[in-house]
C-alpha cells in the first residue's frame, strides 16, 4: 500500500507500456487457457470440440479461434457435476467466495473466487478507488446491496486505500441521509439514479446536498448513467461533488473498469481481462476501436476462468494512452445488446434518448420509452416530465423533444407524451425501470 499521497495505486502497472502489458497477457493467456483445459471439464469439452488446444495460442490474436461462452453457458453448466458446475476449475473446498447474478435475465448465476481471486479482485478495487481520489483522509459510504452481490465486498478494496468505510448497505434513504449528516463522510458509492433520487430528497426535506452536506465525489454504477454526459452532470450540479463511473459485472469483479480525472471512458484491468471486440449478431472480431459487443477473456482468475465471454455489453476501447498517464485501454459502455433496437436502420440505445431528454431545459429528467413495431416496422415513442415552472405548452415541448432526439440519434420518436412534474412514475428507489419494449421479435438472442 502507497505510504504517501502519491498519483498511482501501483505506478509500474498502471503506466506500463503497452508493449510489456500485452507481452505479460499473452503469459497469463497461455497459462489460463492450459489451466482451464487441465481444470475444468466444459472447456476441456468445448476446445477439444472446437478442435483447439492450448499450445494454439503463441500470439494474443490466436484467442479468436476459441469458442464463446456466455450467460447460458454458465447457467447450463452451472450445478453439474459439483455444486459449482462444469467451468469451475477448483474443488470446492478451495471456494471462499460466491456472489450471484441478479438474475434478471434468467436464472441467477454463481461466481466463485477463491482466495487469491479475491484478493487480486479487492487489490483491483482499490486501485479504481485510490484513482478517483479516495485517501486516508476520506471517510467513505458504501451504499450497495450487500446481499449475495458481487459489489458489495468492494468496500474492503476501499478500506485498503486507508479510508476511514462506513458499511452502508440498501439503508432507507431517510437513514441514509442521516448518515450523510452526521457522519460527513466525503464520498459514496450507489446508483446514478439513486444518487439523483436521493439527492432530490436530501432537498425536499430541506437539506441542500450542495451546503449541508460534505460529498465531494460520487460513484457510481449498475446503470449507464455515469457515462453519460448530460446525466452525470446533473448529479454533479445537483450535489455539488465529482461523479464517476464503474464499470462491473457480477462475473468477474464488482468493478473491472473507472474513470479517471479526465472522465473519456473507463480504465479496463488489463491485467486482468483481455478485451475483445465482436459484431454482436455475427461475432465477427472487429479491430480494436469498433463499436460492437465485448468479449473478455480473465487471465488470472482460478476458480472460474472465463475464456471469450460475450458480455452482451456494447461498446469500442480505446487503447491510446490517457491524459492521466495510464496505459490500460479505456472502455465507452453504450449499454446492453438485449436493449440497443433499430430504427429505420439507426442502432438505438435507451442511454441516447436519455441523454437528448436531459440536454433539454424545462424537463425534470424523467422519461420512459417505448418500443413497439408497427406496419413491421419497429418504432420508439417516449414519455417525458414538463418541470412545473416551465410555461411553455405542450406543443412546444413535444417539438423540442422529437427534433432533439432527431438531431442527435438520427431518427425522431414516433410520439411524444408530456406529463405534468412528478406524474411519471420512474422515481424508484435504485434501478429503475424506464423501457417498455413490446416487440414481438425482438433483437437479442
Ligand atoms: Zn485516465
Amino acid at each position: 500500500m502507497p505510504i504517501n499521497d502519491t498519483k498511482y495505486w501501483n505506478e509500474e502497472l498502471e503506466t506500463i507500456s503497452r508493449e510489456d502489458l500485452e507481452k505479460q497477457q499473452l503469459k497469463d493467456l497461455k497459462k489460463i487457457v492450459k489451466y482451464a483445459y487441465d481444470n475444468s471439464p466444459y472447456y476441456k469439452r468445448a476446445f477439444d470440440q472446437a478442435g483447439v488446444k492450448p499450445e494454439d495460442i503463441v500470439t494474443l490474436k490466436d484467442i479468436e479461434k476459441f469458442p464463446f461462452m456466455d450467460k447460458k453457458t454458465q447457467r447450463d453448466t452451472q450445478g453439474k457435476g459439483s455444486f459449482l458446475g462444469e467451468l469451475c476449475a477448483v474443488p470446492e473446498n478451495d471456494v471462499v467466495f460466491i456472489s450471484t447474478s441478479s438474475g434478471s435475465t434468467g436464472v441467477p448465476t454463481i461466481s466463485p473466487f477463491t482466495q487469491k481471486d479475491f484478493d487480486e479482485f479487492q487489490e483491483t478495487e482499490a486501485r479504481w478507488f485510490w484513482q478517483v481520489g479516495v485517501r486516508p483522509n476520506d471517510r467513505y459510504v458504501h451504499a450497495l446491496n450487500f446481499s449475495l452481490y458481487v459489489g458489495g465486498p468492494d468496500v474492503i478494496g476501499a478500506q485498503k486505500t486507508g479510508a476511514l468505510c462506513i458499511w452502508g448497505g440498501t439503508l432507507p434513504s431517510e437513514r441514509l441521509l442521516w448518515v450523510l449528516q452526521n457522519y460527513k463522510p466525503t464520498v459514496i458509492w450507489t446508483s446514478p439514479s439513486y444518487a439523483w433520487q436521493l439527492g432530490e430528497k436530501a432537498l425536499k426535506n430541506g437539506i441542500d446536498p450542495k451546503k449541508d452536506l460534505n460529498i465531494k465525489k460520487i460513484i457510481v454504477a449498475g446503470e449507464l448513467g455515469g457515462s453519460i454526459n448530460e446525466t452525470r452532470k446533473a448529479i454533479e450540479e445537483l450535489w455539488g461533488a465529482e461523479v464517476y463511473d464503474f464499470y462491473g459485472l457480477s462475473d468477474i469483479f464488482g468493478a473491472c473498469a473507472a474513470m479517471c480525472e479526465y472522465k473519456d471512458g473507463l480504465h479496463i484491468a488489463e491485467n486482468h481481462i483481455l478485451v475483445e471486440t465482436v459484431d454482436p449478431q455475427t461475432g465477427k472480431v472487429l479491430p480494436p476501436g469498433s463499436k460492437g459487443e465485448f468479449v473478455f477473456t480473465t487471465l488470472r482468475k482460478h476458480a472460474r476462468p472465463l475464456i471469450r465471454f460475450r458480455t452482451g455489453d456494447i461498446g469500442w476501447i480505446d487503447t491510446s494512452k490517457c491524459k492521466c498517464g495510464r496505459t490500460h485501454g479505456r472502455i465507452h459502455v453504450l449499454g446492453r445488446k438485449d436493449d440497443m433496437f433499430i430504427v429505420s436502420a439507426v442502432n438505438v440505445f435507451p442511454s441516447d434518448v436519455e441523454a437528448g431528454i436531459r440536454s433539454i431545459p424545462g424537463l425534470t429528467g424523467e422519461y420512459r420509452i417505448r418500443i413497439y413495431d408497427q406496419d413491421f416496422t419497429c418504432k420508439y415513442a417516449v414519455e417525458v416530465e414538463k418541470k412545473a415552472e416551465n410555461d411553455q405548452s405542450d406543443a412546444e415541448v413535444i417539438n423540442t423533444v422529437a427534433n432533439t432526439l432527431k438531431a442527435r440519434i438520427g431518427v425522431k420518436p414516433a410520439n411524444v407524451v408530456v406529463h405534468r412534474d412528478g406524474d411519471l412514475n420512474t422515481r424508484s428507489e435504485h434501478k429503475s425501470k424506464r423501457v417498455i419494449d413490446e416487440r414481438e421479435h425482438k433483437l437479442a438472442s
